[in-house]
Order: C-alpha cells, then structure tokens, then sequence
C-alpha cells in the first residue's frame, strides 16, 4: 500500500477498513453473568458461561463457576490451557499448589487433574481458555468421553432452548 499521508496525532483513529473477511468482535458487559439462564449446567454444582467458542480454531474461553464444594471431573488435557482466578479458591487433586482469588494457572499439554473446591467456599469462578480436547479419563488414563468446543456449543443451545433465551443466544459467542 502506498503512503499516502503523514499524521503525526496519536489520537487519529485507524483510517482504513478492517479486512472485509475478519470475524467481529465480541463485547460482553456482563460477563459475570447476574442473569442465571446464561449459566450452562455441567454436572451438581458445576455450570459454565461461555464468552467465545472459537470453532475456526478449536478452542473456548469460559467462565467456570463451582459451588457448594463441587468436583470437576477427571480429565486429561492434550493442549495448554490458561486459567485466571476471578472469585473463591481451588485446587486439584494432583497437585499440591492452591490457585487463589486473583492467580494465573498455565496448564502444559500432559495435564490429567481433578479440580476440587474445598468446602469453606461457597463459589468459584474461574476464567480458563481451553484449547483442542478434554478427555475424561478414570484414574489410570483410560478415556472415558470428551468435550470440544463443539460439545460446548451443543450444551449451550440445548440449555438456552431450554432455559427461554432460544438456541441461537450462543451464535452471538461463536467464532
Ligand atoms: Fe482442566
């Protein structure tokens, strides 16, 4: 592209068009959820919210919230996966570190863990960018069943059917 002109404000936006094939953003105010249907049951005491269900690169962003001393089942992750701690406090049972209120986990591929909050918590909420496949596995490594990005979209619309919102309200996360 040829220089056309030089503008030397920092505050001059960005002049061109984006590209005509790039995906829109996604912007969530409320993602911590107050509204309960948006929370997407899991197993007793588990549900999710999600925020982007990358399906053009296999990945998901989601809040996951634990209450009343859940356990996230067994699982086995062939790709990294990266956590923030938004709220409580929790740990897994392969490990002896905590991840606290306010902490970054980095999850290397090879992680098989059971994520458990301790009883003197009441909620836990948890950022975590998921990429490729979880496998569900039993203690000595067999897989039991899976969850993709694809199985995340597929909980979401049964649930926001369910729940009133419409099966489309998790298009809006989808990219
Ligand atoms: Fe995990």
């Amino acid at each position: 592209m040829p220089l056309e002109e030089t503008d030397n404000d920092p505050r001059t936006p960005y002049q061109l068009p984006f590209p005509p094939d790039a995906q829109e953003e996604i912007v969530i105010p409320d993602a911590i959820a107050t509204d309960e249907r948006v929370w997407v049951p899991q197993a007793e005491n588990v549900s999710f919210r999600p925020l982007c269900l990358n399906r053009s690169q296999g990945y998901w962003m989601n809040l996951l919230r634990v209450r009343k001393s859940g356990v996230l089942s067994r699982h086995r992750h062939p790709q990294p996966v990266h956590g923030f701690v938004l709220k409580g406090r929790w740990h897994y049972l392969e490990h002896d570190w905590v991840a606290e209120e306010g902490g970054y986990v980095f999850e290397p591929p090879g992680e098989t863990h059971t994520l458990v909050v301790p009883e003197d918590v009441d909620e836990m909420i948890t950022y975590f960018q998921v990429n490729g496949v979880m496998l569900y596995v039993d203690p000595y490594g067999n897989t039991m069943g899976y969850e993709d990005v694809f199985t995340k979209i597929d909980m979401c619309r049964k649930h926001y059917a369910e729940v009133g919102l419409g099966e489309e309200y998790v298009d809006q996360f989808i990219r």
